[in-house]
């Protein structure tokens, strides 16, 4: 299909591909608050990489008008997002690529999957994309017989452990040194046998293992960081350089990206390359940055395709207090500051999209219903919002997906749940002071489940309120009995 694709297919019939939790997150993250081993290695990963944030951040004066910048652009693409993306994609087959459009994830998949065919490839070499990820290309490729091999370092050992990303940028964050030497030495062929758990020895295994990977692949995969409408440039950052070598040795590059990754000019671009390597590593420029336009002949991949993916977008834009998670540049920030991710990862998310951006925009890309429990994933204390380099308000957006899913709950039940028909019994009692003095009074009878002077345990519905807090016991005289006591009922 071509031309830009607006205002998006019923949320049931997407292919959404992997973005949806097949469990609630509370489940999810009990089990994960389990593993000792997980929590120590998020615990120190985050720490790592807060610590590394906070001093180049605290290095530049105009770090909040970079921030303020950041958002003015974000905001501004969106608002003409269609004419940018017409931009890019007259730039870009200007030069001599290709664009294709893809609503859903199984739209995608099918025209990546027919161009790898077409260039009569087995194997393909990934750089790091997250979104292929979001659509489940691997998967796509392995069932039209098409092998994908991850070539950025961290994603190669969550595939060599048949494991899942837990995390957008270090996707391996939940796995120590030990656990990755046991991971090569049982799935990568010719390994030495001998290999140790340090770092650089490590490192070499992998560049080994790649090497002949980048020397035999025909086609590449890649994501995009950004792409500059105005020249039709694809921007791809990264510390390891694995990435370069995959975006320019095979004959076809394939790049799938979100629609909401333009940006209008190179000015644009030179805010977010610098906001982008400080709140993502902790490094004042990327070590690796690729900018192509198109096809140069006789130089790097001669076939150049564009997949612009919606997924989901397009209905999120449409929610004026949603569409800011649009916004993200993927620094994960808010992850390594977020209390709630450092204890049970990225797994426990069940979504590609994980943490505190991931809580927002996995539930806004599905639909709410698909990934309910997600809003809450959270404490609300805004220590996102604070590192976010384009200042997306990740608590608001919170507040007001807890109340979409809640409206959407409360619709499709014919009778009140628990918690509706507590607020309504709250509101019925506060209606008249007579009322509230008698459920005071009434409120005595907790004293009844008392133990070693808190309440612990209350009988269903209130148990699982009370199962995860301990409240104080009622006094055994309420306030205004007290003041009546010694004031005899003066005002
Ligand atoms: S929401 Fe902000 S802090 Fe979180 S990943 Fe996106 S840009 Fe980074």
């Amino acid at each position: 299909m071509s031309g830009p694709v607006f205002l998006p297919m019923p949320v049931a019939s997407r292919g959404v591909g992997h973005l949806r939790a097949s469990r609630p997150f509370p489940e999810a993250a009990a089990a994960a608050l389990r593993d000792a081993q997980l929590r120590h290695n998020l615990a120190r990963a985050t720490a790592t990489i807060r610590a590394k944030r906070a001093a180049v951040v605290a290095e530049l004066p105009d770090w909040e008008e970079l921030r303020e910048a950041g958002q003015a652009i974000k905001a501004r693409t969106m608002a003409g997002l269609d004419g940018y993306l017409e931009q890019l994609e007259a730039e870009f087959t200007a030069r001599g690529g290709t664009v294709h459009w893809a609503r859903d994830a199984a739209e995608a998949n099918a025209i990546v999957t027919d161009l790898v065919l077409a260039a009569g490839a087995s194997e393909v070499v990934k750089v790091k994309s997250i979104v292929t990820d979001e659509i489940g290309l691997n998967g796509a490729l392995a069932d039209a017989g098409v092998r994908a091999i991850e070539t950025d370092l961290a994603e190669l050992i969550v595939q060599l452990g048949h494991d899942r990303p837990s995390h957008i940028l270090v996707p391996a964050i939940h796995r120590n040194r030990a656990e990755i030497r046991e991971i090569f030495l049982r799935e990568m062929p010719d390994v030495d046998p001998g290999l140790t758990d340090e770092p650089a020895a490590l490192a070499e295994a992998a560049r080994l293992y790649l090497r002949r990977k980048f020397l035999s692949a025909r086609v590449g995969i890649s994501g995009a960081n950004f792409a500059v409408a105005a020249t039709g440039s694809l921007c791809v950052v990264e510390s390891e350089g694995n990435g370069r070598m995959c975006l320019t040795l095979p004959e076809t590059l394939i790049t799938v990206m979100g629609i909401e990754k333009v940006v209008p000019t190179w000015r644009d671009l030179e805010v977010f390359l610098q906001l982008l390597p400080r709140s993502a590593t902790g490094e004042r420029m990327n070590p690796y940055t690729s900018i192509w336009s198109g096809v140069t002949p006789g130089d790097g991949p001669q076939r150049v395709h564009l997949v612009l993916l919606d997924n989901g977008r397009t209905a999120a834009l449409a929610d004026p207090a949603g569409r800011s998670a649009l916004h993200c540049i993927r620094c994960s920030a808010c992850l390594n500051v977020c209390p709630v991710y450092e204890r049970v990862g990225g797994h426990a998310y069940g979504s590609v999209y994980p943490g505190p951006i991931g809580a927002v925009l996995s539930p806004q890309l599905t639909g709410i219903a698909d990934n309910a429990s997600l809003p809450y994933a959270s404490s609300l204390c805004g220590a996102c919002y604070e590192v976010c380099p384009v200042k997306i308000d990740i608590p608001s957006m919170l507040v007001h997906l807890r109340a979409r899913a809640a409206e959407e709950e409360s619709a499709r039940r014919r009778i009140p749940g628990p918690e509706e028909a507590a607020m309504a019994a709250a509101a019925w009692v506060m209606s008249s002071p007579a009322k509230f003095a008698a459920a005071q009074r009434g409120g005595r009878l907790g004293r009844l489940f008392e133990r070693n002077g808190r309440l612990r345990r209350l009988p269903p519905p209130l148990a699982p309120w009370t199962g995860a807090r301990d409240a104080p016991i009622p006094p055994p005289e309420t306030f205004r009995e007290w003041w009546a006591r010694e004031r005899g009922g003066r005002r």
